[in-house]
Parts: structure tokens; C-alpha cells; sequence
């Protein structure tokens, strides 16, 4: 059976990918999106954007998704599911393999994103999901009513995170291993000042406790100046201490960087040294990662995706 021949395959549903699609379907191109593992993106996963322009009461993050979605199908973009395993671009079309099958692309537009970087300290593997490790306030927040929980990390997304518990939870540890958060000022003094929150400065997580419970009982955590270890009696645990870019699958076809990151060509964001290969989004941004700076690298990938498909007889 031949493959699906495709001009444009976007991976990724995130700002990057359905604003690419926007701009492609509208380029009438009849993009074909490939929705991975988490539709939508990171967005889906955070309560309120407050900064993405145009919102000045703010947005659902969920709702901004669907939006773009939405507007991305109205002007002929097709979505299908599943997860690209690998691709070829040894010959043209290029060849993205994905369980039990192949699609053939003219251009490909990657927008894969990044996933939530995890400790790696003992029982958070075991005690993930459902048992008091999570990634994700939004989501599980409201499982901590009355009970007291951790937060790791010292950047944005930490503070938002402790922030949105400050809701549910009696009281909430955010765990730095600093003394300073690298968190935006206006996040950091929200989060300092508030009453529910507790700091734990200069602190590292050691170990989740409670595995052989199979419920979170507590999280072990070391001072890194006095190297004093001490248990913070905590029944949930929220990670927030940055993303890993998704890009392992694409990595024989487009060069990436010491950390993962896709690298562009020379002179560009968004084209890659793999012709009809374009990035966009944070699997190709470590400084900006913004939903408005993905969206606009995703609209940089599909006007240079449109050129080239022009110049090569898309
Ligand atoms: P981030 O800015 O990279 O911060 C990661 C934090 O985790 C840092 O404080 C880091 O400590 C800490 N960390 C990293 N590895 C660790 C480890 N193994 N153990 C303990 N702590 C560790 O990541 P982010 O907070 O996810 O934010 C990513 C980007 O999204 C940023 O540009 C941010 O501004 C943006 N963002 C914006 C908003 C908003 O505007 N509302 C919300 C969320 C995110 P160090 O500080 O010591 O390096």
C-alpha cells in the first residue's frame, strides 16, 4: 500500500503548531496536523494566561487552545492523532514513521514542544501520577483541599503553581534551591508575601516519602548551606522545575543542541539545515518560551514553509 502523501505534516498542537496551521491553511496548503500525546499543549495544563495580548481579563488556557484550534480547522487544516516515532529525510517527500504506518510530507513543520522535567529523586518515579507527584496545579490542585503540599522549583511556572494551590491547600512549601527565585518580580513578591505559602530556601529535594505506603507522606529535603535534612510533612508534591524539549524522535534528521534544543540554520529561528525541515516553539526556543513567542515562531515556520514549497514545486 503507498503512504499518505501530504504537502505540509505540523507536529505538535501547541501555539507553535495550530498557529503554523493558521498560516498554512489559510496559504491553502490543507495543512495536516498530528496531535501527540497532549492536545493543545502546555496551555491546556495552566489555569489563567494573564499575557497573552489581547486578553486584559486574562484567558482559560484551555479555551485559548480550542481556540486556535478552531481557527486553524476553519481555513481547511486536517488533524489526526498519533505520535511520530521517527524521520527520514534521506529522500523527498520526507518520511515520518508513526506506529504501524508512514506519511510522506513535502514540508514538515516541527512544533513538538517541551515535557516537564522531573527530579529524578527516589519514589518520585513510583508516587508519580495519582499517588501525590504531579506536574500540574491545574490539574490536581484541587485533590490537596485542606492538606498541606510542596512545590519544587524557583522560576515562573513554581510560583504560578504555588500561587494556584494557595486555593485548595492548607499550606504550600515551595522548595528553591536558592535563595533568590528566578521567577518574574511580580510573581515572586506574589508568591513571598502570600500568607499560605511558606519559603524553604537553599533547599534540594532529596526523597519522596510514603512508596511503600503508596501514597505520598512527605518530602525529604536537604539544606544545601547546613546540609541539615529535614521532612516536610506534605501529601502532595508539585514538580516545576523546567521542561526537557520533546525532540528525541527527529534527532537523526535535525541537528539539536547540547541540551536537546533543535538548532536552526544560520540567520533564522525557524529553518533548519534539513531542507523542508522547520522548528518552532519551545523544542526549538530555551530563551523566550512564551505561548506568544511559539505562536510567532510558528507563523515565521509556515510563511518560510510556503516559500520553500514554491520554489520546489509544492
Ligand atoms: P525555569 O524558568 O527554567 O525555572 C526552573 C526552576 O527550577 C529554576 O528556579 C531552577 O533553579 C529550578 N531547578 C531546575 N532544575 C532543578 C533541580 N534538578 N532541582 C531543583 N530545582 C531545579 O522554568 P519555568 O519556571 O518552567 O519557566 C519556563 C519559562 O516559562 C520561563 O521563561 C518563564 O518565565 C515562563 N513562564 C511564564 C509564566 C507567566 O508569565 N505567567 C508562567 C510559567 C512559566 P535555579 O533558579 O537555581 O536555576
Amino acid at each position: 500500500m503507498s503512504a499518505q502523501v501530504e504537502n505540509v505534516v505540523i507536529v505538535g498542537t501547541g501555539c507553535a503548531g495550530l498557529t503554523a496551521a493558521i498560516y498554512t491553511a489559510r496559504a491553502n496548503l490543507s495543512p495536516l496536523v498530528l496531535e501527540g500525546s497532549l492536545p493543545g499543549g502546555q496551555l491546556t495544563t495552566t489555569s489563567e494566561v494573564e499575557n497573552f495580548p489581547g486578553f486584559p481579563e486574562g484567558v482559560d488556557g484551555f479555551m485559548l487552545m480550542q481556540s486556535l484550534r478552531k481557527q486553524a480547522e476553519k481555513f481547511g487544516t486536517r488533524y489526526e492523532s498519533g505520535t511520530v516515532t521517527g524521520l527520514d529525510t534521506s529522500q523527498w517527500p520526507h518520511s515520518l514513521k508513526l506506529a504501524g504506518r508512514e506519511i510522506r510530507a513535502k514540508v514538515v513543520i516541527i512544533a513538538t514542544g517541551a515535557s516537564p522535567r522531573m527530579t529524578g529523586i527516589p519514589g518520585e518515579k513510583e508516587l508519580y501520577g495519582g499517588k501525590g507527584v504531579t506536574t500540574c496545579a491545574t490539574c490536581d490542585g484541587a485533590f490537596y483541599r485542606d492538606m498541606d503540599v510542596a512545590v519544587i522549583g524557583g522560576g515562573d511556572s513554581a510560583a504560578e503553581e504555588a500561587l494556584f494551590l494557595t486555593r485548595f491547600a492548607k499550606k504550600v512549601y515551595l522548595v528553591h534551591r536558592r535563595d533568590a527565585l528566578r521567577a518574574s518580580k511580580i510573581m515572586a513578591d506574589r508568591a513571598t508575601s502570600h500568607p499560605k505559602i511558606q519559603m524553604v530556601w537553599d533547599s534540594v529535594p532529596v526523597a519522596v516519602e510514603g512508596v511503600a505506603a503508596g501514597a505520598v507522606s512527605g518530602l525529604k529535603v536537604r539544606n544545601v548551606k547546613t546540609n541539615a535534612e529535614s521532612v516536610l510533612p506534605v501529601k502532595g508534591i508539585f514538580v516545576a522545575i523546567g521542561h526537557v524539549p520533546n525532540t528525541a524522535p527527529f534527532k537523526d534528521a535535525v541537528d539539536t543542541d547540547e541540551n536537546g534544543y533543535f538548532m536552526p540554520a544560520a540567520g533564522s529561528q525557524v529553518k533548519t539545515k534539513t531542507p523542508g525541515v522547520f522548528v518552532a516553539g519551545d523544542c526549538a526556543d530555551h530563551v523566550y518560551r512564551q505561548a506568544i513567542t511559539a505562536a510567532g515562531m510558528g507563523c515565521q515556520a509556515a510563511i518560510e514553509a510556503e516559500r520553500w514549497l514554491a520554489e520546489h514545486g509544492g
